[in-house]
């Protein structure tokens, strides 16, 4: 396969100087990249698979560029997961090493791997690294972020890193001409993959934050980035502090591209955003399986709410529950999004039966995911079929647009919206709201007539619940498999 890389293949003396990699003050060129990965690469010979203790360093992104280029498989590990998380993923995966910056610390789940200290400043490595790896060859095992269940290792080939940049790179017009600025962990694919492997597959270049706060995207853009990659809690952040930061809009209305993915953006925060700083913010979709499959394109309509087209290469269909695709695109007709092309991961490790369950009999991936679309292909996300889809009153009702009309009330700060047990209705729509202020006794009812004059009066919330925050995971996903637990609790 060609490499994936090629700006770190062939480092011509114009090239080598390019920025490729700024971690808070320690930064990287193409040569000095090429020489830190090709040194670390050199050590991982003989290995099978190695973990990556993925903190947000430079470290980090150097020596998954070294596995990639070794064609040794790496498994980034999320340092924030417990013990108990980090032992099911080192027994799952088997790594032999693990490759971490000097001065982390690691936990005794990962003691018994051969500890390696990714040197970002070595020089160039000796003997020549194995070549061409097929395009079949698995590059990266990531583990799904576990909002529905446990974490599965999903195999990504090299192919499909290929193939999600590459489709990408077409639908945003990026180009190594791009500067990213980039605060996201890297042990998912937004991060790790979109976030540092697109910009060196391009020959660009990333600014990684350490962690996100307003002020750094804001200096980045100012001094020279072009695009944002985040999850819709840093787009929240930003649009409550639009208001008071006048430099903050005008540094984000230079942006040549925001994008938001990983988890819906509420309508709410993506119109302020655009009322503040004549940017809209392009979203996109994909998971750990399948890479990216949509997204709105740079040269295309943005329209809030909708995760745009499918990406050149990327099949996708709606189907029933019997399996059928649905019978029109009428921006109506509610069906699971399944995917086909070569973004696909292989299989997930070590789950013969969840792989094949994924799969329908005819060889499309089932994502899950639940979507309508418009007449013009856009798709728009209704939410996921286990915990979004509300079954009441013989209605099939997602909870998307339900939190989104909650959002648009002063009065809520964050919302949720979940499906309960109803003898009446099947299921009965609960709101879990964290006010904006002090509550009122009136305010649950005020939501519900709330919703209720925005959409259809079925669609109102027969049950408000106040909370102080709500679950999230560490990329901001509200894990609502955590508050029907707590719902539980608060029904007795
Ligand atoms: P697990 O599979 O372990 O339950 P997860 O599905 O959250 O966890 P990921 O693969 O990281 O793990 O997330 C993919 C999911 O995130 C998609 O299936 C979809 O539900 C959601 N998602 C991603 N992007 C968007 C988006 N732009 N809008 C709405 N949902 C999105
Ligand atoms: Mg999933």
């Amino acid at each position: 396969m060609s490499p994936l890389f090629p700006a770190l293949a062939d480092i011509s003396p114009t090239a080598a100087d390019r920025p490729a990699l700024r971690f808070g003050e320690r930064s990287l060129t193409y040569a000095e990249l090429a020489a830190a990965a090709g040194a670390t690469a050199g050590r991982l010979r003989g290995a099978d698979r190695v973990a990556v203790w993925a903190t947000p360093t430079l470290e980090t992104a150097v020596g998954v560029v070294a596995a990639l280029l070794a064609g040794v498989p790496a498994v980034p590990l999320n340092p924030k997961s417990g013990d108990s998380e980090l032992g099911h993923i080192v027994k799952d995966s088997a790594p032999q090493l693990v490759l971490t910056s000097p001065e982390a610390e690691l936990p005794s789940a990962l003691a018994q791997l051969e500890r390696v200290d990714v040197d970002v400043q070595a020089s160039p490595r000796e003997t020549p690294l194995p070549t061409g790896p097929t395009a079949d060859h698995p590059a990266l095992v990531v583990y799904t972020s576990g909002t529905t269940g446990p974490p599965k290792g999903a195999v990504i080939p090299r192919r499909a890193i290929a193939a999600t940049l590459d489709a990408l790179a077409d639908a945003w017009q990026w180009t190594g001409d791009d500067v990213l600025v980039h605060a996201l962990p890297l042990f998912h694919v937004h991060g790790l993959i979109l976030g540092v492997l697109g910009p060196l597959r391009r020959g660009g270049s990333v600014r990684h934050l350490g962690r996100f706060d307003t002020a750094g995207v804001a200096r980045e853009l100012d001094s020279g980035a072009t695009m944002l990659f985040g999850v819709p809690t840093m787009y929240h952040r930003l649009a409550e502090a639009l208001p008071g930061d006048p430099a903050l809009a005008a540094a984000l209305g230079r942006a040549r591209l925001l994008v938001s993915g990983s988890a819906a953006l509420p309508v709410h925060d993506h119109e302020r955003i655009a009322a503040a700083t004549g940017r809209r913010v392009i979203e996109r979709y994909g998971m750990t399986e399948t890479l990216m499959n949509t997204s709105v394109r740079a040269d295309g309509e943005p329209r809030a709410g909708t995760v745009g087209v499918p990406l050149p290469g990327v099949e996708l269909r709606l189907v029933e529950e019997d399996g059928t695709p649905v019978a029109a695109y009428d921006g109506e007709t509610v069906g699971e999004i399944q995917v086909r092309g070569p973004n696909l991961f292989t299989e997930y490790l070590n789950r013969p039966d969840a792989t094949a369950a994924a799969f329908a009999p005819d060889g499309w991936f089932r994502t899950g995911d639940m979507a309508v679309r418009d007449p013009d292909g856009y798709v728009r996300i209704v939410g996921r079929k286990a915990t979004d889809l509300i079954k009441s009153g013989g209605y099939k009702i997602g909870a998307g647009e339900i939190e989104n009309a909650l959002l648009e009330h002063p009065a809520v700060r964050e919302a949720a919206v979940t499906g309960e047990p109803d003898d009446d209705l099947g299921e009965r729509i609960v709101a879990w709201v964290v006010p904006a202020d002090a509550l009122h006794d009136d305010l649950a009812a005020e939501l519900t007539r709330h919703v209720a004059d925005r959409l259809a009066p079925h669609k109102r919330p027969r049950t408000v619940r106040f909370l102080g925050s709500l679950p999230r995971n560490d990329m901001g996903k509200i894990m609502k498999r955590a508050l029907k637990d707590a719902q539980k609790d608060v029904r007795k």
